[in-house]
């Protein structure tokens, strides 16, 4: 058998490990786990559709774009099919409102605001 150098042996059967994008991070933490666990017994329905299964906290404003992680004045329970359609409005919302530049990144069809003194 020829010898393969130690640096370009393979390890077989390992994956390699996921980098989590920060916001990301915060839902893989015991401490995100206990919590969601709690927040769904105290909560068991859907706030949509009234359905007790498979629920899952949302974060009205998401905590990728900044949204508070466990502050419950940004949460709501709902079912994982309610989530889903929520979360893909909210990607609709965007796209609908936004437009690609010339590097084809999107940026937002109206300027988001605007500051004082400036045209
Ligand atoms: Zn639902």
């Amino acid at each position: 058998m020829p010898i393969i150098p130690k640096n370009e042996r393979k390890r077989p059967g390992r994956k390699p490990r996921r980098i989590y994008k920060d916001y990301e991070k915060d839902y893989h933490s015991q401490f995100w786990r206990n919590f969601s666990k709690k927040y769904r017994q105290d909560h068991r329905h859907c706030a949509i559709c009234q359905a007790e299964d498979d629920l899952v906290i949302d974060h009205s404003i998401p905590t990728r774009i900044g949204g508070a992680m466990y502050d419950i004045r940004n949460m709501a329970v709902l079912c994982r099919p309610c989530h889903s359609k929520k979360t893909g409005d909210e990607m609709k919302d965007i796209y609908m409102n936004s437009k690609k530049n010339e590097d084809g990144e999107l940026i937002p069809v109206k300027k988001p605001y605007t500051s004082r003194g400036q045209p």
